[in-house]
């Protein structure tokens, strides 16, 4: 398909004003184009040679729409920080419409498109700094198998948006299958809009849960809610798999197909530290990493809560206890991945917790370890590996290792055939927040090749590039933990 016959359509617009607001986006006076993204844009059938089409300037700020396009803020609310907020909705983002492509739907949202309804006290912008950090950031953990949101296109412009400081505004047009979040049924719930609660429990579950069509809406609804306890207890144990702190897991920021949703102060672990808390408002670490899987519980119950309209308690409960040993089973299948065995044994879960506390301990770089790990052929010493451990951690790993040969030994498997496995699931080539920190100081230059350059990088983490060895090198110091803010 060409870009100019890109036609959307809007069956969540229609689904009635109790779902939000038709309004217009605020265009930038002078966009340019700063990235197109190939892959989402085969995604949704559009043809490969449309990415470097000029149009998308103009199509990726609001100043001009797709054909049949009619923009919609969605009202939503939802717990901030365990505090409910009825005061949300999208204040700087605007639903395009849909795009039906081989057999799914896409929905295109535009983030910083001016201000709506629902801003608050918002000025409705986005700043070049977090949409860059965003549109990395769902490559990232695409590339690595774990859902997110994406985007098509990221488009900057020469207004002024004022932050901590004034940086440059920009749009992203973010892809998914669904924007719905939990907090689009807690509005519902909390407005007692019973009818349109109903509308959209019938509506989600016909897209995802398509066998419960002509059930009754306690059916659909507790159908839901095991649908979306499934999808976010694999997205969970992705995320504590493969290191991903998304730092403000709001209610109103859980997608209800389970991707990684509304990034802000995220950031993927350096150093191995489970307590690591990577947004620095978050003073009492709320959402440190290790508490990750408990708070997509504790936003389960919310949604629960708002299904309590049509679903007896009892029912809700049984849901909701499913997702611990989902996310168990789910985290043990990625580690086991990781570690390269394919059999399950009892003492595996041990043989992980064991080296993820040398990791800690010894101040390991996580992906880097890993990576080593899907290197090593049982040598003495295990010079890679030592490598990416603290001197005083040395013994505790020789030990391990002599555990993880043993296993290794039980598993039957050849060891060339186990190296390719591990290293197509161990990633060379990780989003650190220094490397996105560099992408933007180029960006800010009006240099977008380092940009581009990680972009295609992540989309393909598990490969080797050796002209782009340096993307995939230590971190330095004074790169680790650099502190975020909610500012975007
Ligand atoms: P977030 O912290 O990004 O999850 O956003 C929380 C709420 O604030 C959502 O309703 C957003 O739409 C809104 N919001 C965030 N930033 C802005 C902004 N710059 N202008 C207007 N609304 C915003
Ligand atoms: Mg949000
Ligand atoms: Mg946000």
């Amino acid at each position: 398909m060409k870009l100019n016959e890109v036609t959307l359509s809007h069956h969540y617009a229609n689904l009635g004003d109790a779902f939000g607001t038709l309004v217009d986006p605020t265009p930038f006076k002078h966009p340019h184009l700063i990235d197109t993204n190939p892959e989402v844009m085969q995604l949704l059938g559009i043809d490969s040679d449309e990415v470097t089409n000029p149009a998308w300037a103009k199509l990726g700020s609001g100043a001009k729409l797709f054909q049949g396009s009619r923009p919609f803020a969605m009202k939503y609310t939802g717990h901030q920080f365990g505090v409910y907020n009825p005061d949300l909705g999208d204040g700087r983002a605007l639903l395009l419409g849909e795009i039906d492509s081989a057999g799914r739907r896409w929905e295109l949202h535009l983030k910083g498109a001016g201000k709506t309804p629902y801003s608050r006290f918002g000025d409705g912008r986005a700043v070049l700094r977090s949409t860059i950090r965003e549109y990395l950031a769902g490559e990232a953990l695409n590339g690595l198998g774990i859902r997110s949101t994406r985007a098509l296109c990221i488009v900057g412009s020469d207004e002024p948006v004022t932050r901590e400081q004034i940086e440059s505004g920009a749009m992203l047009i973010r892809v998914a299958e669904s924007h719905v979040r939990f907090g689009h049924f807690e509005y519902l719930f909390y407005t007692k809009q019973l009818q349109a609660l109903q509308q959209l429990v019938a509506e989600i579950c016909q897209r995802f849960v398509p066998d419960t069509q002509g059930r009754s809406v306690g059916e659909q609804a507790e159908a839901l809610l095991r649908f979306t306890t499934r999808r976010s207890a694999e997205l969970a144990a992705g995320w504590q798999a493969e290191g991903f702190a998304h730092g403000v897991l709001n209610t109103d920021n859980m997608s209800i197909i389970g991707d990684t949703f509304d990034y802000g102060p995220y950031a993927f672990l350096d150093d191995y530290d489970p307590t690591f808390i990577c947004n620095h408002s978050d003073h009492t670490g709320r959402y440190a990493f290790e508490q990750q899987p408990g708070v997509v519980l504790w936003n389960l119950n919310a949604l629960a809560h708002a299904l309590s309209a049509f679903v007896s308690v009892e029912v809700l409960r049984d849901c909701l206890e499913q997702f611990q040993p989902q996310v168990s089973h789910a985290y043990a299948t990625r580690m086991r991945a990781k570690l390269g065995l394919t059999a399950e044994e009892d003492g595996d879960q041990a043989l992980c917790a064991d080296l993820l506390q040398i990791l800690q301990l010894g101040e390991a770089d996580y992906a880097r370890f890993f990576r080593a790990l899907a290197h090593y052929r049982g040598e003495r010493p295990a010079t890679g590996l030592r490598a990416c451990v603290a001197d005083a951690q040395h013994s505790a790993l020789e030990q391990w290792l002599k555990h993880y040969d043993r296993r290794l030994a039980r598993e039957n498997s050849d060891s060339c055939i186990r190296d390719r496995t591990m290293l197509a699931v161990n990633p060379k080539y990780i989003l650190r927040n220094y490397l996105a920190q560099k992408v933007i100081e180029a960006a800010g230059q009006g240099d977008y090749y380092p940009l581009r350059t990680l972009r295609q990088l992540l989309q393909s983490p598990f490969e080797e590039h050796p002209e782009h060895e340096a993307w995939a090198a230590e971190p330095p110091e004074t790169g680790k933990r650099i502190p975020l803010s909610c500012s975007s």
